[in-house]
């Protein structure tokens, strides 16, 4: 088992990516604690869980201190859909505050603790949506995910003498019930879905599953040489 021993502390766990990575955490030994925002998301995943807004800075600390945790997988985030003269300032500052600004305070809660046991492996979930490619209709969106690209990098390269790996992972389209969400919100279903299998030239969306296999190898010692990297994983969008 490839994360035995190790406790885990994962945000956003109740459903898509994140569910999937607690799943495929708990398969693999670790002992987990699973949050999301919705309690209700959370049954039937094995470990500990518990309903956990990452916007409440307390909250969230008090959460992940109790934890303890050896991994921390931040996968909470929200899509903002509109071009920059269809976003408001609430619009730019939830997604900041959800999508950046809650890796800065689990981060902020995890390292003492890690760097007191001498290491620990944080996973941050961003997207190729920002700095790899530029997504329609996604300015806010990506300028939140290229924000976790530079916070990963930077925590990574400050804390590398620590023992702490800090990576991030960048993924294309991926099914998720958002996703669905989202298509419906663009009118024709469909059509929108052909377009979004469209852009991996592999010619269909990712899996959860598939995301959640990059993030156990990263929380695990088998990436003991990996810090500071943005890994793509997106059936080759970003190949141009
Ligand atoms: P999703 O969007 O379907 O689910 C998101 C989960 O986050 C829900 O369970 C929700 O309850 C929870 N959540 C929302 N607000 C929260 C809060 N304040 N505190 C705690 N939890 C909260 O799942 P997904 O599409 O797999 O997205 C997960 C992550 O992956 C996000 O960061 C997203 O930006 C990123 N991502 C997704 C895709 C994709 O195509 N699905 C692509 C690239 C990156």
């Amino acid at each position: 088992m490839r994360l035995a021993g190790k406790r885990a502390f994962i945000t956003a766990a109740g459903q898509g990516i994140g569910r999937a990575i607690a799943e495929a955490y708990a398969r693999e030994g670790a002992d987990v604690t699973a949050t999301d925002l919705n309690a209700d998301l959370l049954q039937g995943l094995l470990g500990t869980s518990f309903a956990l807004d990452v916007t409440d800075k307390p909250a969230l600390t008090r959460a992940v201190e109790a934890a303890a945790p050896d991994i921390l997988v931040n996968c909470a985030g929200f899509v903002h859909a509109g071009a920059l003269l269809d976003a408001t300032d609430d619009d730019f500052d939830f997604a900041m505050t959800l999508n950046v600004r809650s890796q800065f305070h689990t981060m902020q809660a995890a390292l003492p603790g890690m760097i007191n046991r001498g290491g620990g492996s944080i996973v941050n979930i961003a997207s190729i949506a920002g700095s790899i490619v530029a997504a329609p209709n996604r300015c806010i969106y990506g300028a939140s995910k290229a924000a976790v690209i530079g916070l990963t990098k930077s925590v990574a390269l400050d804390y590398v003498t620590k023992g702490i790996r800090v990576n991030c992972i960048c993924p294309g389209t991926v099914d998720s019930p958002s996703l669905h969400d989202r298509l419906r919100a663009m009118g024709d279903y469909e059509a929108a879905l052909q377009a979004f299998n469209a852009r991996q030239p592999m010619g269909r969306i990712g899996t959860p599953q598939e995301i959640a296999h990059l993030a156990v190898y990263l929380g695990s010692d088998e990436a003991a040489f990996t810090t500071g990297q943005a890994h793509v994983i997106d059936g080759g969008w970003a190949t141009g």
